[in-house]
Parts: C-alpha cells; structure tokens; sequence
C-alpha cells in the first residue's frame, strides 16, 4: 500500500496545531492535522483562557477575517479591576486598581476553550483526522519524514510539527533526554454559575473583580469571572453555542453558554494532603479537603467555595518543561506545550503555542514561495521559538514560586 504524501503534516489539534492548520491553509500550503482524540474533553477545556495580545496577533495572521471577527465578537468579558482581600475580608490598602500590567497583558481577554476550539475547527473539514494516534516517525534518505499511527496507517511529510502537547510522542522521539517536571504544586479549581452566585447572595465583591484573597498565612485564592452573551453571539451559529460532542457529560462543567464565577488555589507538595489521598477524592471531597484547610476564613470567602459546583472541581498537578534544549533542525519540529509547557502561573502557555504559530507560517511561506531552503526556514523559526518559549517557561515558574512560595523555596524546585 502507498503512503499518503502531505506537505506540512501537524501531530495534535489543540490551540497550536490548530492555529498553526489555519495560516497554511490561508496561504495555500498543503497541511493535515492528524489528532488522536475525536473530542476534547480534558478537565481544563472547560475553563477560559487568558488570551494575551500575541495570541491575538497570531490568531488575527491564521484565522480568515470572517473567523477572526467571529473570535472577537464572542470573547467573553472578565471583570477590569484587580482587588486584594484578606482572609478576613478585609480589603488591603489601595488594591482596587485597574489592570496595567507591562508586557502585553493591558490587552488580554477571555477567551472560552471550547469557543476558541469551534473557531480553529472551522473549514477544517479534510484537512483535520481524529482517530490517528501518532506512535513514531522515521527519517527518510530523501529528507521526508513518515509518521506512523496506532491504526497501522501512515502518512509521508517534508516536514512533520510535534503539536501534541506537554507529553508529546513526538518530542520523547526527537529529544528523548528531556523530560516533564512535576513542581510538586497541586491545584484546585472550581466553578459556580454567575446566577448560582446570586441565588447565593455571593459578595460582588467576588464576582465584579479578580480578587485575591491573600491570608496572612497560608496560600492565596485567585478569583475571577467569565462572562459570556450567547445572544450576541447567536449571528456567528455553532460558535460561542453548546458543544455537542459534550452533550453526554453531565454537569456544568463543559456548559458554554453560561457566565460564570471560579477560583483557583495552589498549595505546595502534601499541604493539603498525600497525593495518594487526594487522587479518590471526586469534587465534593475537595472541595470539603479545602474547606478544612481554610476553616477560619471569613464566611463570604468559604460560601463561595461551599456553593461551588463539585462537578467543575478537581485536582491537577503542575508541571513544566526544563527549557534549554537545543538541536540539530531537520524534518521535524515541535511547536507549543510539546516544546515548552509551563506552570499556568502567567496563562502564557496557550499564548505562546499560538505565538509559535505566527513564527512558524511565514516561515514556511517563505520556503515555499520565495525559495527559503525548507530547512534554513525551520532552524530560523526554532531559534525564535526557543528564544520566547524558553523565555515564558523560566517566569512561569518565578511567578509559581512568587505565588505559591510566598519567600520559602518550593520543595520540588530546590532540586531543580
Ligand atoms: C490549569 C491551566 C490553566 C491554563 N490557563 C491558560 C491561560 O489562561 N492562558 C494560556 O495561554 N494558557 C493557559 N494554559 C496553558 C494552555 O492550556 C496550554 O499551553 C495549551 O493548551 C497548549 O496548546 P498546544 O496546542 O501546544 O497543546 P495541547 O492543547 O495540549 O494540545 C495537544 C493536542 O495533541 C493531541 N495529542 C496528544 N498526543 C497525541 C498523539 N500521540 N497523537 C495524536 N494526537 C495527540 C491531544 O489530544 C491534544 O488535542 C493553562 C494550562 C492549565 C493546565
């Protein structure tokens, strides 16, 4: 049997290989997608995404206009001012303020996943094929590159983008020393809906800001909103709607149409117990390991966690790629978390794995209409890739330690 030749083969649809999909086909440039998963139902795609301005740039040069303007009008909205808390509710001095952070972030939005997800899958038809779990590539005499897949099949490409993910198949192929980090930081998230909230007669002050609750022992609590207007969004169809390939999932955790208010917490290795123990735990028993562990906080706090949702409550533990690693450019590549996953401390990962796509479609581009040698355009996009990646990897983990650390080193980063 003959296998199948494509020019740009993307192992993983997830942001990333998506986005990245999108730009070539923009451009004209021959690309499959091959996704081992037929639906996306991890436990964080049922949260929002901070979506920072190079996100946005990148997804303005993939995305056709119609799709970009879709993206835009459906953005969710998240509260403007910042405000810090104590434990005991007590506003600390000036904290109100608007959110002006350097960088980028003065732009970020929030950005549903399974909105943005329903964007990237748009006239994606033929060139996306779910169903291919990618086992292995092997390196041809010519300079192709052929992946195979657990169903037996295969497929022939110039270049092959590891787009797979923190633990991607591809990447424990190309760079086989470099390996996922567990932090030892644990976190904890939940959701409750912004009419829940009411019923509850949860303090605006919860739902209106990004309040941190900051004890003055003990680890903070971030709090935030997401608030969406499927009336508005109704001109753009399936986008911004429900996701039917989660209809079957019960609870309201992949619910898409609805605003909600969560919170997320992260605690150091064993503080809020043995991992062995907090991987039985289903929802409601963390949320009631929590509430223990926060007891005497301020009722207004502990309502909102006592009335959170326990279907959008579980644990994850964090992890992070060692950046540095450098290697010899050639027919494959890698792009996004298969490259440099980060702690989700600055929400810069997903920002960064679009980034790489803006890099890596002019640079194909450039091979393929201008003349750039394939690979000079592949080592040139890598060198920029490793230089922003590695970049974002390094203060993800200072704000984990900031944030979780609180001054005392974490105990799985001292030995790094
Ligand atoms: C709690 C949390 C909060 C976060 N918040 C933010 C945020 O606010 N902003 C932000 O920018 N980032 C955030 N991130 C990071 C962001 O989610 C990731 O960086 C982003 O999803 C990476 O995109 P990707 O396309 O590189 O990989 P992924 O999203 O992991 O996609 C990889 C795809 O590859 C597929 N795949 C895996 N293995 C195979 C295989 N062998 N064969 C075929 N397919 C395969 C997977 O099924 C998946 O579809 C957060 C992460 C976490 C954990």
């Amino acid at each position: 049997m003959s296998i199948p030749l494509v020019d740009i083969a993307i192992i993983g649809a997830g942001p990333g290989g998506l986005a990245l999909a999108q730009g070539l086909k923009k451009n004209g440039i021959d690309t499959a997608v091959f996704e081992r998963d037929p639906v996306r139902a991890d436990y964080v795609q049922g949260f929002r995404m901070r979506i920072r301005q190079r996100g946005i740039s990148a997804l303005e040069a993939n995305l056709p206009p119609h799709l970009f303007q879709a993206f835009l009008d459906t953005l969710g909205l998240a509260p403007t001012e910042n405000l810090i808390l104590d434990e005991r509710f007590e506003r600390l001095a000036n904290t109100v303020r608007r959110i002006s952070e350097p960088e980028d972030t003065h732009i970020e939005k929030s950005v549903s996943r399974i909105t943005l997800r329903q964007i990237l899958l748009s006239g994606m038809e033929g060139i996306l094929h779910t169903g291919k779990h990618f086992q292995r590539y092997e390196i041809l005499a010519d300079g192709t590159a052929i992946a195979h897949f657990a169903d037996g099949s295969a497929v022939r490409t110039n270049l092959l983008v590891g787009a797979d993910g923190a633990d991607s198949a591809v990447r424990r192929q190309l760079l086989p020393e470099l390996k996922s980090f567990d932090t030892g930081v644990r976190r904890l998230a939940g959701k409750i809906t912004l009419v829940d909230a009411a019923r509850h007669a949860i303090s605006p002050l919860l739902t209106d800001f990004n309040t941190n609750i900051r004890p003055r022992s003990g680890r903070s609590l971030m709090i935030t909103s997401h608030r969406v207007d499927p009336a508005a969004y109704a001109r753009h169809g399936l986008i911004g709607a429900e996701d039917l390939t989660h209809r079957d999932i019960p609870g309201f955790h992949f619910n898409n149409t609805t605003s909600y208010t969560w919170w997320n917490t992260a605690y150091d290795t064993d503080e809020l117990g043995p991992d062995g123990l907090l991987e039985t735990l289903d929802g409601a028993g963390l949320l009631r390991t929590l509430l223990a562990r926060i007891g005497d906080w301020d009722e207004r706090i502990l309502k909102l966690i006592r009335h959170t949702d326990p279907s959008t409550v579980a644990l994850l533990k964090v992890h992070t790629s060692i950046p540095g690693a450098v290697w010899q450019s050639g027919p494959v590549t890698l792009l996004g978390d298969a490259i440099h996953a980060m702690t989700y401390f600055r929400a810069l990962g997903g920002n960064t794995a679009l980034y790489d796509t803006g890099l890596l479609v002019p640079e194909i581009v450039a091979a393929r209409r201008y003349g750039k040698p394939l690979i000079a355009a592949v080592n040139d996009y890598e060198n920029a890739m490793r230089e922003h990646g590695y970049e974002a990897v390094c203060s993800s983990l200072l704000a984990m330690q900031r944030n979780v650390g609180a001054g005392r080193p974490l105990k799985a980063l001292a030995t790094l």
